[in-house]
This record gives C-alpha cells, structure tokens and sequence, in this order.
C-alpha cells in the first residue's frame, strides 16, 4: 500500500466523516425508535457487499474481510450505539421521531440547531461507516461492525445481543467516549436497591396542634455518577436532619415525606408535612438556621439552596411512632454520596451510593438507593452491607443488577497498543482512566470475559442538551487513531 489514511490530509478525513454524519442527522433516532436508522445502516453493509445481520431489536451486526494476508491477525469488533438523547432548546419546535437535527457546521464546532447534535453516538457510527467504505486505504484483520439500539435508555440493544457475536472476538474498540485523548479502560456497574416497610397511620393528637410543610429546593440535582464528587446537596438527607433538628425542640408526627425522581438522579427538592407542638415561629427559625449552615459550608456547590417553613391545614392521618423512627433511621445511616476514591487516582471515584427517592402512601414507604462500583466484587460488598441495614432498620429490601461492572484490566494489550499508537500519532501521551458510570462494554465483558476493550471518542461537549457540540479538529485524529490501532493489530497472530 503507497498511500494509507493515516498519511491523507485531516480535511479530506473530516469531510468524509460528515458526510456519513449528515445522512445519519436526516434520519429521526431517538432511543426506542430505531427502525429507519437501523435499516438504513443495513442497507449500507447490503450495498457494500457485506455479510450483515438485524437482529430483533434492529441491532446491526456486520463482518468485514480482512485486507489480502491478514486473515489469520486477531478478529476486532468496531461498536458505536445508534440511538440519541433528543432534547430542544426552550422555544424550538422539534418533533424528535419525525424531524431531522440541522446542523450548523463553524470553523471549530459542529451544532444542531435548537436541539441536541446527536454526536453522542452519530460520530461513532460516520466513523466507522467511513472507515468500512476506506477499508483498502489501511491494513487490518477481520472486522465485525456492531451498532446497537436504546443504549440511552437501559442498553437494551447491547444487553440482547446474542453471546455468540462476541465469543470469537479478541478486541473490542467501543466508540462513545466523549474525550479526544483520553482511552476508558473500565466503567462502573450498578445495583437497583430497593426498601420498604409498611406503613401504620394514626389521627393526629390534638396536643400537637401546629401543622406545617417544609419544602426544600435550590439544589443541583444532576446525574448520580458523573456528579456524586461534585458536593451537591442530597434533599433526601437534608429532610432527615431537619427531622432530627426539630425533634430536640418538642414533638413531631410525620404525615408526609417525599424527595427525588429516580434511582439515578441526585434528588434536588423534597417536602416534609407534619404536625407538632412546637411553635411555627420556632420551625421556621430552625429552617433559616439550617439554611444558613448548608450555604456555609456547601458555598462553592449549593448556594441557592432554600428551606422554607409553611403553616398548612391539618393533615387528617400522621405515621406511627414506630415507622417514623425507622424512616429517619434509615435515611440516616445510609451514606449517599462518595464511598471509595481510587487509591491510585485521586480523582477517581470507585464506589458511591445514591439515595434517590422517597415516597409515602397509605400502605408503604419505598426508598430508591442506587450503588455503584467499578467493580463486580464492589458491588457484592454493597448488596450485603445494604441488605444488612435495611434489616436492622426493620426495612424489606430487594435488589437487582441493572448494570454489571466493567473491570479494569492492567494486563489489557488493546490499552497497550492504544497508548504507543496514540502517543505515536501524536505529540502527547493519552490518559487513561476507568469512568463512574455506565458503558455498553461493561456488558460485553461478560458475554465474553476474555474480550479485551477500550473505549475512545472525539471530543464532543455538553451531550443531552441543547448546546452538544462536536469538536471538528479531534474527528480526523480519531479516525487515524482507530486505522493506526487496526493496522496495529492486523500486524499480530491471534
Ligand atoms: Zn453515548
């Protein structure tokens, strides 16, 4: 081969690229409505002579020959998913299952307009449909091409992917990293915890004759693996104080409490109703006093947080003394936020916990804890620990793994190559490092658990917003990154 891609110019690599991009931002794809993309994507493999497969839930599985005397280097699997976090900007008319994502293309970024860009994981999927249709300009083994589906919304594409796709692979190169410069080499698994208690109701005393709701809100919220480090304020945990505090002045029975959304997101409001005996004036003093304190010491992270005091009719049925204590007990005792930082890394967040929602009703209170780990032996550390406080809370629990952990493996000869192409390609070393959150190829590790993978990606900004742009200088660099990795491997015996 004279001329191969890594020497071609970046421009020509970058308008190639966004040409796959543009067909692909024509196409509506949001998560759980992938059936055009998918045939689409089908119909491309169909067109270039390849051997592709749909599977039942439109996943795309696809081989590529290896290049003339590379037929016995290791086989790689390229993956990308094919679904998008579809958002509009406020204002903006967007019908996400039938309207296009219009790009802006600048100097520097690539934009939607009035929408998310959907490069999160477009941009990997124009990658590789680019690297497939150049397939004769750079040497490489045999290749399967997998673009999954409903990847933003459980991994459900990636979770039902038949074990045999991957049995005979050797290396994965997961393309959703969102950083230029930096390989994934492992991501966090986690485990859906479930409490609950029945719950016992009585008529409120009449020696409590003050009624009040305490709302608490201003927080951040945000998602419960990329921003548990960040010292946001968990509302839950805020109310359990406010519990306590008031309680050192008098008697409180607790008709109500409810805080957050889901088991993922960081819970930014709640609301506790109860009745008491101590004074409204007195409550809500105890509210600005703790108000202030939270501003104090969360100044940098959570300066807007309010927790208002108000008078409001009596509710007709308060908890039970006994449920009340164990509510507050459990809120207590379990820690939401960081658990475990990497001894290695300091910046490295191992093991953490979301406590993500409360809610009440005539028959039970459930809570939402959301553990996770970058490891498997982490998680089973939690669901013993976890059911171990439930129980002496008088609390039910129930567990489920929603996502298993995607270990690190310092032994990995994928991340090796990775660092001596990149550092070869260009002036600077890559980072590499494990993620708090999940990954598809956490669950390609186990489908098979001798693959070796690495996750990488071009620079994209903001994604699941509005303002997701895509850095136009990292998508050249990339693309020769992936050949020079591929021209790497082909170069070894499997
Ligand atoms: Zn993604």
């Amino acid at each position: 081969m004279n001329e191969t891609i890594l020497t071609w110019a970046r421009e020509k690599i970058l308008d190639g690229v966004l040409e796959e991009f543009k067909k692909l931002a024509a196409i509506p794809r949001p998560s759980k409505h992938e059936e055009q993309v998918s045939n689409f994507l089908k119909k491309f493999f169909e067109e270039h002579g390849f051997e592709v497969v749909q599977d039942n839930f439109k996943n795309i599985i696809a081989e590529i020959p290896a290049s003339p005397g590379k037929e016995n280097s290791p086989l790689t699997i390229l993956q990308a998913h094919m679904d998008m976090v579809c958002v509009a900007a406020e204002g903006c008319e967007f019908n996400p299952t039938s309207d296009p994502i219009k790009l802006i293309r600048g100097e520097k970024f690539l934009e939607a307009q009035g929408t998310s860009l959907g490069a999160d994981d477009g941009i990997g999927i124009a990658e590789i449909l680019y690297l497939v249709k150049n397939r004769d300009a750079f040497s490489h083994g045999k290749l399967r091409v997998i673009f999954t589906t409903d990847e933003e919304e459980g991994m459900n594409g990636a979770n039902n992917l038949d074990k045999k796709f991957f049995a005979d692979a050797k290396y994965l190169v997961n393309c959703d990293s969102e950083k230029f410069g930096e390989i994934v080499a492992g991501s966090a698994g986690n485990v859906h915890a479930t409490f609950w208690r029945e719950l016992h109701y009585v008529r409120p005393d009449t020696k409590l004759p003050n009624n009040l709701e305490i709302k608490i809100g201003g927080l951040r919220g945000g998602h419960s693996g990329e921003e548990i480090s960040s010292g946001r304020i968990n509302a839950i945990k805020v109310a359990a104080q406010i519990m306590r505090q008031v309680t050192k002045y008098g008697k409180i029975r607790l008709s109500n409490l409810r805080g957050g959304k889901a088991f993922n997101v960081i819970p930014d409001s709640a609301e506790i109703i109860f009745a008491t005996d101590i004074k409204s004036e007195v409550v809500q003093k105890i509210c600005a006093e703790l108000e202030q304190k939270f501003k104090n010491v969360y100044s940098a992270t959570e300066p807007d947080i309010k927790i208002e005091a108000q008078i409001i009719k009596r509710p007709d049925k308060v908890l039970h003394l006994k449920d009340y204590d164990a509510l507050t007990n459990i809120i207590t005792l379990i820690h939401s936020g960081v658990y475990m930082m990497s001894p290695e890394n300091p910046a490295q967040v191992l093991a953490s916990a979301n406590l993500g929602a409360v809610r009440m009703d005539d028959e039970i209170v459930e809570l939402k804890i959301l553990p996770r780990a970058n490891s498997d032996e982490l998680l089973e550390e939690f669901i013993e620990g976890f059911s171990q406080a439930a129980r002496l809370c008088a609390f039910e629990s129930k567990f489920s793994t929603s996502l298993p952990a995607w270990n690190f493996n310092p032994e990995s000869k994928l991340l090796k190559f990775a660092k001596e192409i990149f550092a070869e390609q260009n002036s600077y070393a890559p980072e590499v490092k494990t993620i708090h959150a999940g990954l598809e190829p956490s669950i390609f590790s186990k489908k098979n658990p001798a693959l070796d993978i690495i996750s990488i990606g071009t620079t994209n900004e903001n994604i699941h917003s509005p303002n997701e742009r895509l850095h136009l200088d990292t998508v050249a660099p990339h693309v020769k990154f992936i050949a020079g990795l591929l021209e790497k491997i082909s170069d070894t015996e499997v």
